[in-house]
């Protein structure tokens, strides 16, 4: 993940501190290999639904994030990030129907979805935040490879 996106994720989520979830866009490439490189990371926008158990991000500011990191480097939507405040970061039923219909969609061709889960958010010595690669046949947890702390440190001890 390049140090941006992860201070991208670190400053959202510390911003939303109301207890609902916050989450944004993953941009970037999957190599050959599998290893996917996370270029560009998203905040929610303006018209994204942020409850305590569920969010959906603002379709309209994703895909101009999208459409501008494509112009900057390439980079293509490959997945998302989000928050669960009060529960563990392990993708929930509804986060899995999210995951599957993108994988069912031919117009965004996905052979893999990668999402990263945050979460508990308190206590902050819980909290986790974890990648996964869903496919059609399942979902994995994956390592994430940051220089950049992603949790952020105004969080801790509060
Ligand atoms: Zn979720």
């Amino acid at each position: 993940m390049a140090p941006d996106s992860a201070r991208t994720i670190c400053r959202t989520v510390t911003e939303a501190d109301d207890g609902a979830e916050t989450g944004g866009i993953l941009l970037g490439r999957v190599q050959d290999d599998g290893t996917a490189h996370v270029r560009h990371a998203g905040t929610p926008g303006p018209a994204a639904i942020r409850t305590p158990n569920y969010f959906l991000r603002d379709l309209a500011h994703a895909q101009h994030l999208a459409e501008a990191a494509f112009r900057t480097d390439g980079s293509i939507w490959i997945g998302e990030w989000h928050t669960h405040p009060r529960v563990d970061a392990v993708p929930s039923p509804r986060d899995l129907l999210t995951y599957s219909t993108l994988l069912a969609d031919p117009a965004l061709a996905f052979d893999v979805v990668l999402a990263i889960v945050i979460g508990p958010l308190l206590p902050i010595a819980t909290t986790r935040v974890v990648g996964w690669a869903c496919t059609t046949t399942g979902v994995t947890a994956v390592s994430i490879d940051s220089e950049v702390l992603l949790l952020p440190e105004e969080l801790r001890g509060t």
